[in-house]
């Protein structure tokens, strides 16, 4: 059956002293405490390949926030597919509302970004939501099918299996609103019965869906119990062990 995951989004945050430190912290965790989940942090890239020295066992999943559509070339400041490869990284975010909000991101950027990921081996957490305004003019449904349907729905059956989705809807990101357990269990429900009416239950079974916004040490639980929601995808409280692990035993 399909995996349990926490993953941390770190954003733009932490010197390199600080992120070293928590990095050590969570592997110390990992080493002493049987999770029911995998954990998986996105750090800023600049300290991916510190990431994988420190985690050389895998005992958390390393993540870019972003990756570029292309190849590789003139594409100032992007890192690639490939590169993310070579150090050995096990995948990235892709289509984060942040990207789309101040970068223009669309869900076609995500598509041609989810297959190169696929290709390399990387494994994507395809993110996407609604906005409030989309929410309120009861257009959540609509919209997180056009984005489902955009971003994934050229791959094969094989490759979808491959993907992991985060369904983030924009407004409780940051803003320390949560989607209720119910309403966040209606879009997981929404998403896995798209996916298996494209291709077949059983790849829809398999495919981990995450909820992110808001997600913290006291909500953590209630929100992983959602039969569809397969666990989170974490900002501000994984900036923290002490409370990125009290939402890892969110599974306990
Ligand atoms: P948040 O961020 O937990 O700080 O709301 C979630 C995310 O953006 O992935």
């Amino acid at each position: 059956m399909r995996k349990n995951i926490v993953a941390g989004n770190w954003k733009m945050n932490k010197n390199v002293i600080d992120a070293q430190q928590l990095m050590a912290q969570l592997l110390d965790y990992k080493k002493a405490n049987a999770t029911n989940c995998e954990v998986w942090i996105a750090p800023p890239s600049l300290y991916l390949m510190m990431a994988r020295d420190i985690f050389e066992n895998n005992e958390v999943g390393v993540f870019s926030q972003d990756m570029s559509e292309y190849e590789s070339g003139a594409y100032t400041g992007e890192i690639s597919a490939d590169m993310l490869q070579s150090i050995e990284a096990d995948g990235s975010i892709i289509g984060h509302s942040e990207r789309r909000q101040y970068h223009g991101e669309t869900d076609s950027h995500c598509n041609r970004k989810v297959k190169l990921a696929l290709d390399k081996g990387l494994t994507p957490i395809y993110c996407n939501g609604e906005t409030l305004e989309q929410r309120k003019a009861g257009q959540h449904l609509e919209v997180v099918k056009n984005q489902t349907e955009t971003a994934l729905f050229t791959l094969t059956a094989e490759e979808i299996k491959k993907v992991v989705i985060a369904y983030e809807p924009v407004w409780a990101i940051g803003t320390g609103e949560t989607a209720s357990p119910e309403q966040a269990q209606e879009i997981h429900a929404h998403i896995r019965s798209l996916i298996a009416a494209k291709y077949g239950q059983e790849v829809a079974d398999e495919i981990s869906i995450l909820y992110g916004g808001s997600v913290k040490p006291d909500n953590a639980k209630e929100i992983f119990s959602q039969p569809d929601i397969d666990g989170g995808l974490i900002g501000g409280a994984a900036l923290k062990l002490e409370d990125f692990s009290k939402i890892i035993e969110g599974f306990n």
